[in-house]
């Protein structure tokens, strides 16, 4: 297989960018570019982590689309100051304020501050319990305990990573539905239509997650059921509002097909 065959094109544009976790490393572009720029700067001695760094890496990276793009588009002979003329028309703020107005973004935006406060609240109780769990395995069996505190961290950890993902995608998904509303051109349309599924597929499959993570929390521990439930009551709303909305986003095929 060629280097070239080996990445599946497109696969990083709607998936949810949690690399330690995916099986598709191997044919990812961008997982191969980062690596290979976590090389680069290890051996200078750098921390990939620093913001100087993180800067100079965006910037470079920035450059090199751009001169992709400028490339393709002489290539296609498409005008590229064709959107900029076109973007003095579009009133961004009326746009920003529609999908933010809408009551699928304001539910996201609930679910995104009350896990964050969920979370919080869970980070002390689950230390306590880990410590007490510790404490008596000296003298006793907590085996159970300690299986149910490796599911309540694994359920952390999933919902800690979505939580403002769904958020973002939620928003770019509306963004993608309205252009394509408003779009007279059919590719275009088709386009926005195709990227307003991909960004809600992936809220999706992170809700589908968060239900089973938010559920193992509920079943853990008595003081944050509550808040549980009115998470899993607001995943399950945003959930059913993203398939009624945009109901391609139910058969988008991710990874994409080669
Ligand atoms: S497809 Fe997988 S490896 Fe590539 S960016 Fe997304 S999560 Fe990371």
């Amino acid at each position: 297989m060629s280097k070239r065959e080996r990445f599946i094109s497109g696969i990083y544009n709607y998936c949810d960018r949690w690399c330690q976790r995916c099986e598709h490393t191997k044919r990812c572009r961008v997982y191969r570019d980062e690596q290979r720029v976590m090389r680069r700067h290890k051996s200078k001695g750098e921390d990939p982590h620093d913001m100087e760094v993180v800067f100079k890496d965006v910037s470079r990276s920035f450059e090199k689309v751009m001169r992709m793009i400028t490339r393709d588009a002489k290539a296609r002979g498409i005008d590229l100051d064709e959107i900029i003329r076109e973007s003095k028309n579009v009133d961004l703020e009326t746009d920003r304020d529609r999908v933010e107005a809408h009551p699928l973004c304001r539910e996201a935006k609930r679910f995104m501050d009350q896990c964050g406060e969920l979370l919080e609240r869970l980070k002390p109780i689950f230390n306590d319990a880990r410590s007490d769990a510790i404490n008596r395995a000296e003298f006793m069996d907590v085996e159970d305990e300690a299986d149910a505190l490796t599911d309540v961290r694994e359920a952390f950890e999933v919902l800690n990573w979505d939580y403002h993902l769904i958020y973002v995608k939620i928003k770019r998904a509306l963004g993608g539905l309205f252009e394509s509303e408003d779009e007279d051109d059919d590719d275009f349309r088709d386009s926005s239509r195709s990227d307003a599924a991909g960004s809600a597929s992936v809220a999706r499959r992170c809700l589908m997650r968060d239900k089973a993570a938010l559920l193992a929390i509920y079943e853990w521990d008595e003081q944050i059921q509550d808040t549980a439930i009115d998470l899993l009551a607001i995943a399950e709303r945003i959930s059913r509002a993203i398939e009624n909305l945009i109901p391609e986003c139910v058969t988008f095929v991710w990874p994409p097909e080669e």
